[in-house]
């Protein structure tokens, strides 16, 4: 069988060490951030051209399997896997991650909700964290912004007052007490990416005393079925070959 496994997080990376040599697999990086961490096994860069793109992809590379590891926030290409997979009765996993516990934080559904918590609770230092895509929704604000991504932000106009700290996890406890406190961090606004690679900020918060405003995952397309850890991404593979 051969299986497509749609990456861009550790765990596809850890899946695709898994797989690979035995099992005949190819990952799929988007191709967002220049020189990535690159999975074991062959590597396809680049987006499918949406989903007749998908579907003709997987026809030409006579794909039998996916496993979705997308990123949880990644919503569009796990509607288009979904979708195409449903279409041509293939078998389908998403993998994702366990979600963090959310108690305490003020809860919100979308970056645009986030950046009104910020404003209707007068938050002057904001820690934001929802990645590149994540800041148009702020630039209108007052407060000041420390804004830490991987790659530079999307928006063309950022908030009035920021800094951009461009950098890539894990992050350890002490690092991020620190950059807390030297920058008088009052609010922390985070996606609900779950796992430990970026976990440290959530309990320095909690420690310091910073309030924390948490963007909820997006749901699952309906009926889809999913898996919280490698282990079990694993054991359904193998499961497919027996
Ligand atoms: P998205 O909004 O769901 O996807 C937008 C488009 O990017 C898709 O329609 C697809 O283009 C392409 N794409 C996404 N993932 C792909 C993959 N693994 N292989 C090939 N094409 C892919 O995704 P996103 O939020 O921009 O995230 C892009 C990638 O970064 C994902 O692979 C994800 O795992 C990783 N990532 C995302 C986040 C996040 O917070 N969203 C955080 C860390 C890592 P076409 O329509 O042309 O096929």
């Amino acid at each position: 069988m051969r299986i497509l496994l749609l990456g861009g997080t550790g765990e596809a990376r850890a899946l695709a060490g898994r797989l690979h040599p035995d099992h005949d697999i190819v990952s799929s990086l988007a191709g967002r951030v220049p020189d990535p961490a690159l999975p074991a096994g062959p590597v396809r860069i680049g987006g499918f051209g949406g989903v007749a793109g998908l579907r003709q992809w997987l026809g030409d590379n006579a794909i039998d399997a996916v496993v979705d590891a997308t990123h949880p926030f990644a919503a569009t290409m796990t509607a288009h896997a979904a979708q195409v997979c449903a279409e041509r009765g293939l078998p389908h996993l998403v993998l994702s991650r366990p979600a963090w516990d959310a108690t305490g934080a003020a809860r919100v559904a979308s970056d645009v909700e986030a950046a009104q918590v910020v404003a209707d609770q007068q938050y002057s230092r904001v820690f934001l964290t929802t990645g590149r895509s994540g800041v148009g929704p702020f630039t209108s604000s007052h407060a000041w912004f420390l804004i830490r991504v991987v790659t530079p932000p999307e928006a063309v106009v950022l908030p009035r007052n920021h800094e951009v700290l461009l950098s890539r996890g894990p992050y350890g406890y002490v690092d991020e007490c620190a950059l807390l406190r030297d920058n008088r961090i009052d609010v922390l606004v985070t996606k609900n990416s779950g796992g430990e690679l970026t976990h440290a900020k959530l309990k320095a918060a909690a420690d310091l005393g910073v309030a924390v405003v948490m963007i909820d995952r997006p749901p699952l397309p309906a009926g889809v079925g999913a898996v919280g850890t490698v282990d079990e991404a694993a054991a359904w593979v193998a499961g497919l070959e027996r």
